[in-house]
């Protein structure tokens, strides 16, 4: 494909995509195909000789959309949402363009400030205490991580090589290894999976604190499985908080945690993956309070921030403990301009070398939104979700099952977690609507999310609708 070819393809390709999203509701959101259905679509092998452009195009429709969920349906309520935006599809073409590898500030200059100065701003919209902000001399600094696992990880990975360096300090005598089998990190039990597996990938204990009526993460507790593991032995080093956790939303205590972290020479990360977009809005900021205890704080704008995966928003208060744990300097990778001071090499700062300009989606996002606009999404949703909980209030059928903070909505039908089960299944079979479960107490529950930027008030009343009627034939049904 020539410059030429490309021009006229590009164009297609904008319409292809401004169509697909505009007719998105007519597709069902949930596709309607067995394991393995797209290998018998296409060829076993790469093609020898060039196709033409129309018939991958053409397949696109035969092979790709049978199978695709439509996470941009204003039908889709699973999960949580994943973000996107005109203008953020935009930049990731040039992006895509530019194509540099920004693993250094020399590997291009503009892809490394940008991401920083964008980092700043973001922090600013959500507030966050300067500490976290990199300015022009700042200790602390933002980083864009592909994901909330990896920020967890690399988190994790600071700590670990930070608690190493304490416990040396005091006995010298210990082997790394050794000070390894003793450490011990914390999170709650309803942290995402993400946070026992960055334990498993850091070779270090993860233990899951339990949490309050509210599904919250409390002091109280976590102070008490600090002493025992002390009096065990065991070095506690680490505390993965969450707000706005995956199951239902609920918020831990950082400002009971942080004390005891700060207390113990703990690091506490910061866990808001999906919640962080809303501190935007000053109704919402109060849920963040306590962040200035913490050392590391991480949220995914690509969740709910119009800004397109990947894009995962990191902040640390000292990069010096991050960029400590994993600094190592080759020969082929020394820029002349590394020892100013005012270099970020986010090398440094990520476990891949390779990163993505990123930030250019940031600054097409926050530029032709504006924080208003960002705002009224955010509470659009949240409207939204309120809206969806006062239709379940209403019916005597069903109870809520955690509080509704932001745009999630936990629900079930009074009675067994079978019937629920039943429930859900039906859902998912009739593909109008797409939701997915959560445990909560030992209850099988339904999480009704307000994910897509083109969800009404009319899709919601439907979607209420939709269940109450498969509810309806359901209860009717003699129970087997
Ligand atoms: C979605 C989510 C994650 C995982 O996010 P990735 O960016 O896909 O790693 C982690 N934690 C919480 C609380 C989440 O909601």
């Amino acid at each position: 494909m020539d410059a030429e070819e490309f021009r006229r393809r590009g164009k297609e390709m904008v319409d292809y995509v401004a169509d697909y999203l505009e007719k998105i509701e007519e597709r069902p959101v949930y596709p309607d195909v067995e394991p393995g259905y797209l290998r018998q679509l296409i060829p076993t092998e790469a093609p020898e000789e060039p196709e033409s452009y129309e018939d991958v195009m053409r397949d696109v429709e035969r092979v790709i959309m049978p199978g695709v969920t439509h996470w941009h349906s204003p039908n889709f309520f699973a999960y949580f949402p994943t973000a996107t935006s005109y203008p953020s599809m935009l930049a990731d073409i040039l992006c895509g363009a530019i194509g540099c590898i920004g693993f250094s500030w020399a590997a291009s200059p503009a892809c490394t400030e940008l991401e920083t100065v964008m980092m700043d701003w973001l922090g600013k919209m959500l507030k966050l205490p300067d500490c976290f902000l990199a300015g022009t001399d700042g200790h602390g600094g933002g980083v864009i991580q592909s994901t909330a696992s990896e920020a967890t990880l690399v988190a994790l990975l600071a700590a670990r090589c930070k608690a190493v360096k304490r416990v040396q300090s005091i006995n010298p005598e210990l082997s790394e290894a050794e000070i390894f089998s003793k450490l011990v990190a914390y999170t709650s039990e309803q942290a995402h999976s993400s946070v026992e597996r960055a334990g498993l990938i850091g070779g270090v204990m993860m233990k899951q604190v339990p949490t309050d009526y509210n599904y919250s993460l409390r002091g109280t507790l976590l102070q008490k499985m600090i002493e025992e593991d002390k009096a065990a032995g065991l070095v506690p080093f680490f505390l993965c908080a969450t707000l706005g956790t995956t199951s239902c939303c609920s918020f831990d205590n950082l400002q009971e945690l942080g004390p005891i972290c700060n207390e113990q020479n703990m690091w506490m990360h910061v866990d808001a993956a999906y919640a962080g977009s809303s501190f935007i809005c000053p109704e919402f900021r109060p849920l963040l309070n306590g962040i200035e205890l913490a050392d590391s704080f991480n949220f995914n704008p690509h969740k709910w921030l119009l800004i397109n995966f990947d894009c995962s928003a990191m902040w640390v208060k000292k990069r010096t403990d991050i960029i400590g744990a994993f600094k190592l300097e080759p020969f082929y990778l020394k820029h002349d301009n590394q020892e100013s001071g005012l270099i970020t090499d986010y090398r440094h700062w990520q476990i891949p070398l390779g990163r993505r300009f990123r930030s250019l989606k940031m600054w097409f996002v926050f530029r032709t939104y504006g924080i208003k606009k960002m705002q009224d999404l955010i509470r659009k949703h949240v409207a939204l979700a309120k809206e969806f909980e006062s239709l379940v209030r209403a019916d005597k059928r069903f109870e809520i099952c955690a509080e509704v903070v932001l745009g999630l909505v936990c629900f079930r039908i009074k009675g067994s977690n079978e019937l629920n089960q039943a429930l859900l299944k039906r859902i998912t079979k009739s593909r109008e609507i797409h939701l997915v479960p959560c445990q909560l107490s030992g209850q099988f529950v339904l999480r009704f999310c307000i994910c897509a930027r083109l969800t009404e008030s009319h899709h919601v009343q439907k979607a209420w609708q939709h269940i109450t009627q498969l509810t309806f034939e359901l209860l009717q049904e003699p129970i087997n």
